[in-house]
């Protein structure tokens, strides 16, 4: 694992921690929630689920490699999301933003 790959990785289990004590955090039952704090759930979730899976990808070795065209995915593009599981360019075609 080189050095911006354990950057990356520190970045990711910052964030998982971020996002795991935010679901953690006690809230209103969901029947009492609002649309929108239940939208902001699950946004949260789902970047939860996306950290935990590029950090599976580190665990794998394919941390990095675009998973829908195989190639690598830019540095500075991984600096900015770090979870990032697509390239730039498959990302732009995907619904969700890769
Ligand atoms: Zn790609």
């Amino acid at each position: 694992m080189d050095l911006r790959t354990s950057e990356s990785r520190q970045r990711l289990l910052d964030r998982r921690d971020t996002l795991r004590t935010l679901a953690k955090a006690s809230r209103p039952p969901p029947d009492e929630l609002t649309l929108t704090e239940r939208q902001r759930r699950r946004v949260e979730q789902e970047q939860l689920e996306h950290v935990e899976a590029a950090l599976a990808r580190m665990a794998a070795g394919t941390y990095g490699t675009c998973a829908v065209c195989g190639d690598a995915i830019d540095r500075p593009r991984l600096r900015v999301i770090p979870q990032a599981r697509a390239c730039f360019a498959c990302a732009s075609l995907a619904p969700d933003g890769g």
